[in-house]
């Protein structure tokens, strides 16, 4: 098929400029000129979908479709291959060149069949009839990919030189800085035009375990990766920017106030989903999510619109992650609330206001002190004491954990230390949270204070709770391995409490289940509440396990303990938690009990057991 026949001409116009050409017997020279322009010629409808009525070869190297399916109607319509972000923007451009009779020039991204996009440069013009009624448009698209890839080298280059102010060094991206001055003219532009604007701030779920496994340049490059990935997915117009760490904020404008700000956020999301391949880690397919704070205008400071994204943010992370929230009034009260906490709780570590309980654990049947549990406790100086439940989950997200929990460690194996110097040889249990058991210093840690104190590590019980189990199985399993080794026990803590390892139990090197006080509680009227608690005894006697009931509060209770043949227990109907002088006190009345030496069962009636508080 030559050039000439792809033409088709109108009723109206039969012989558009190539055709008359053709005509005139120079197909050559056409062909020759069509050939030389670096780009698709093409005469196409005024209207969409923008059916072409010629278009050169060309267009195949730009869009990988054969010129020829663009020209029959329906096939291939034009307005397909441009990408769907950019469609509204070349339509208003082409229509509003059309209404003045005029000539326009607009860049877009065109898809490529094999998926990829590309950008390009249209010039065109409106052909009208004597009558100002247009006819079609002339027009030639233009490659501009390697423009666009010499101006990013070229700003990489410049970033590396530290010329190109206002842009981060890793990305190549706007930097914090010109990211609020966008903010800012667009703030200004949308109070003018009245328009939607959105800013969405990203942050990459669990990024730290890519630099804490593979090391920091594959972290980078992951980075560079997502930046990528989040720009091909939008508009020209929209600004996307790395603010810090591992965090994107992208600000659009002129989205529908309704849904428009969720369907971007999901379009981000969406653009996660295919793993990552970084330079020089190229056999490690790389997954990561990420969370998604939103806010929209009605704000005259862009801080102010960057602050109410980061609480979204923060509400984003708190849902579980990977997924986006849009910011609502009501969240920032819970939000500066948890500010002051976790501002509070740094200033606690260094004003020295933690403290610890002592909860001492009995071997049921002798109704004799055993061991401690160290109970963390905050002594804040407005709200007076704080028990854990309200601070630990923000140590934990925080990770100011790791901190206040080594603290821990060393104080309570320097008090059991000296306790078993005095002659009283307890077991001291500390809990270990999901986020120090996934820490890869915790066996050094406790090999280091069990050594610093001089504690025998068969007197130090790790609590570690049945939820951090259900986490990464194989870290988890690996790191009690590694504490056992050390000659330390190991309990699973708040058992039954909602989470089910139990099917895991057996691959798991442990010394002690400690029931849940939920199913202590339960015992007066919930018959399953009982069996449960048979069952747990039961599961421990089969894998040479020993129990622990937590919460026991009643007589009877510790009673119908006993008569399950729960071996260990603590609770109010003991003592609470006491201060260690408070404990001291006890010890001298009451010798403690060895705690794996052999016991004979008494029946002790519950009335006889004196209740201890501080
Ligand atoms: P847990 O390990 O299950 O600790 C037992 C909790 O039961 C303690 O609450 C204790 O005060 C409470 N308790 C004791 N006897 C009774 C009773 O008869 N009835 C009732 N209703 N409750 C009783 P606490 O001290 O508020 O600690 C709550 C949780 O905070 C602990 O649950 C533990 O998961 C966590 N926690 C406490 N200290 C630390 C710590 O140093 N590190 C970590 N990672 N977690 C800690
Ligand atoms: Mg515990």
């Amino acid at each position: 098929m030559t050039v000439f026949n792809r033409f088709v001409p109108t009723e109206e116009h039969p012989s558009p400029p190539a055709a008359k050409m053709a005509e005139r017997g120079s197909e050559e020279q056409f062909r020759s000129l069509i050939g030389n322009i670096p780009g698709a010629v093409y005469r196409r409808e005024c209207f969409e979908p923008w059916t072409m009525r010629f278009i050169s070869d060309h267009i195949e190297v730009l869009a990988g479709y054969p010129a020829s399916e663009f020209m029959q109607e329906n096939l291939r319509p034009f307005e397909s291959i441009i990408c769907p972000d950019d469609r509204e923007h070349v339509s208003g451009v082409v229509r509003e060149a059309l209404s003045r009779g005029g000539s326009f020039s607009l860049e877009y991204r065109l898809i490529h069949a094999n998926g990829s996009s590309r950008w390009v440069a249209e010039h065109g013009r409106g052909v009208a009839d004597p009558g100002g009624r247009p006819l079609w448009i002339d027009g030639v698209i233009l490659d501009l990919s390697a423009q666009r890839e010499a101006e990013q080298l070229g700003d990489r280059a410049e970033v590396r030189h530290g010329r190109l102010s206002g842009h981060d060094i890793l990305t190549c991206l706007p930097d914090r800085i010109l990211i609020r001055d966008r903010l800012q003219q667009m703030l200004l532009r949308c109070q003018r035009d009245h328009f939607l604007i959105a800013a969405f701030l990203v942050d990459l779920d669990n990024f730290r375990s890519v630099n804490d496994s593979l090391g920091q340049q594959a972290g980078d490059e992951l980075l560079k990766a997502v930046a990528a990935r989040f720009s091909s997915v939008l508009r020209a117009s929209d600004t996307v920017g790395r603010p810090g760490g591992d965090e994107f904020a992208i600000l659009a404008e002129g989205l529908s106030l309704s849904a428009g700000p969720e369907l971007l956020a999901e379009r981000l999301l969406d653009a996660m989903k295919e793993p990552f391949r970084v330079e020089g880690f190229d056999d490690i397919p790389l997954s990561i999510t990420a969370s998604i704070g939103i806010a929209t205008n009605d704000r005259d400071e862009p801080d102010d619109l960057l602050r109410d994204a980061a609480i979204a943010l923060c509400q984003a992370k708190a849902q579980g992650r990977n997924c986006h929230v849009r910011f609502k009034p009501e969240m920032k009260t819970a939000a500066m609330e948890r500010l002051e906490l976790e501002a509070d709780l740094r200033e606690a570590l260094q004003e020295n206001q933690f403290f610890i309980l002592y909860q001492p654990i009995f071997e049921l049947d002798s109704v004799g002190v055993c061991g401690v549990e160290a109970l963390l406790r905050w002594r804040h100086p407005v709200r007076g004491i704080v028990d854990p439940e309200s601070f630990m989950p923000v140590l934990e997200e925080t990770g100011l954990i790791a901190p206040v929990g080594s603290w821990l460690l060393k104080q309570a194996c320097r008090r059991a230390a000296a306790w078993h110097r005095l002659g009283h040889h307890l077991t001291m249990s500390i809990n270990i949270s999901t986020r120090q058991l996934g820490a890869e210093n915790l066996v050094d840690q406790v090999h280091g204070a069990l050594a610093a104190t001089a504690l025998e590590p068969r007197s130090l019980v790790i609590n570690v709770a049945e939820q951090s189990l259900m986490n990464d199985m194989d870290t988890m399993v690996r790191r009690l391995r590694e504490l056992k080794a050390l000659g330390v026990l190991v309990a699973v803590d708040d058992l039954g409490a909602g989470y089910s390892a139990l099917a895991r139990l057996r691959q798991v090197p442990i010394d002690a289940l400690k029931i849940d006080r939920s199913f202590v509680a339960a015992m007066a009227d919930s018959p399953e509440a009982i069996s449960s608690i048979h069952t747990l005894v039961q599961l421990g006697r089969t894998l040479g396990i020993e129990t622990l009931a937590e919460g026991i509060e009643q007589g009877w209770q510790l009673a119908s303990l006993q008569d399950e043949h729960c071996r260990f227990g603590q609770g109010s109907l003991f003592s609470q938690p006491i201060a260690p002088e408070a404990l001291e006190a006890i010890l001298t009345l009451e010798p403690v009990v060895p705690l794996r030496g052999h016991l004979p069962r008494q029946s002790r009636p519950a009335s006889t057991i004196r209740r201890r508080n501080c």
